[in-house]
């Protein structure tokens, strides 16, 4: 197994939207000017198996409107097709594409797709709510264009210490887990590689490592306790097994799969 970081361009998102206040004025900040924290990447990742090139999520695209808390940074040189052929990869021999959420910066990149794609069922629930729609018109964020992903379900029961799991690959070693909070349907997929260590391409469930260690909701959340909860879930696999942890924003992320790659003791010492 051979997992790539792509990386689709930065983004820049206000410091409220890092570390928001508690309460009320936990989303509110984001509409308030305010000090933007440095670029973030916005990756997304591509991962080789049994002769099978999938892609978890597929980054953002140059025509992305800004929003008032987020600065989207991408050419079209950086776009998907950019970002697998600096990987050495081809798009035409992508088969499958498995979203986190559906989130711009995740799934704009599907307008160079021609493979399936999987969303979770209830991430589609979501994104079909009356709710995300107005926000999608008021953000000025549609949908990429033919947006149309088949929908599964997590019924493949626990899968460490997830309650709900789905197989992606036929033996199981690519699956996608539940981690509700950053969007009501978010999943994120874990990856055992060869040496049976634990990748986990964790979308947005958090920006860093650090903030899932600071179990601190972000300010995007629905119910920040539905985050928090998530969070704790992904501590107690840890505890059980020896995690990369590769959020989409980390900075770290590309150097922690990069440095895991060539020092099993690196992986441990961050799991
Ligand atoms: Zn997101």
């Amino acid at each position: 197994m051979k997992i790539h970081a792509l990386t689709t361009g930065t983004v820049q998102v206000k410091r409220s939207f890092l570390f928001p206040k508690q309460g009320a004025q936990r989303q509110l900040g984001l509409f308030l000017p305010g000090p933007w924290a440095d670029p973030l990447p916005i990756h997304c990742w591509a991962i080789e198996h049994d002769g099978v090139l999938r892609l978890v999520d597929t980054g953002e695209t140059a025509v992305a409107r800004n929003v008032p808390f987020a600065r989207m940074e991408v050419t079209r040189e950086r776009e998907l097709p950019g970002a697998m052929a600096a990987a050495g990869l081809a798009l035409d021999d992508v088969s499958e594409v498995v979203l986190t959420h559906s989130h711009g910066d995740h799934v704009d990149g599907l307008v160079h797709v021609r493979a399936r794609v999987l969303i979770n069922e209830a991430e589609l629930r979501f994104v079909s709510s009356p709710t995300a729609r107005v926000m999608r018109r008021v953000l000025r964020q549609p949908l990429p264009p033919g947006f149309a992903p088949e929908p599964f379900a997590l019924d493949g029961g626990a899968f460490g210490a997830f309650q709900r799991s789905r197989a992606i690959s036929d033996d199981g070693r690519i699956v996608a887990v539940d981690t509700p909070g950053h969007t009501p349907g978010h999943i994120s997929v874990i990856c055992i590689d060869d040496s049976g260590r634990h990748v986990m391409l964790a979308g947005d469930t958090t920006d860093s490592l650090e903030q899932l260690h600071s179990l601190r909701a972000d300010a995007v959340a629905p119910d920040p306790k539905v985050h928090v909860a998530t969070m704790k879930t992904i501590l107690a696999h840890f505890a059980k097994y020896p995690t990369i942890y590769l959020p989409s924003h980390d900075p770290e992320s590309a150097a922690r799969l990069a440095g895991a790659t060539t020092s099993a003791e690196t992986a441990v010492a961050i799991a």
